[in-house]
């Protein structure tokens, strides 16, 4: 299991991008919100939709839930 967060400001793109722990653009503190520890990026993506709607995984740390 690992600890995901969502950054709470939106990229250009409008997405808001999921992390995990360790990962080099992890967002400050203050601008991430936790999401909880997940096997994998997809339910973690799953659970930051609740919040913003246009949630995306990290191109780096989520790259199979990378999808734009
Ligand atoms: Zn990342």
């Amino acid at each position: 299991m690992a600890r995901y967060y969502v950054n709470r400001n939106a990229q250009a793109n409008g997405d808001h991008e999921v992390h995990v722990t360790g990962c080099n653009w992890m967002p400050d503190p203050g601008n991430r919100s936790y999401l909880g520890e997940f096997s994998s990026c997809a339910p973690a993506v799953r659970e930051a939709k609740k919040t913003y709607a246009r949630s995306n995984g990290c191109f780096y740390c989520c790259k199979p839930c990378h999808t734009s």
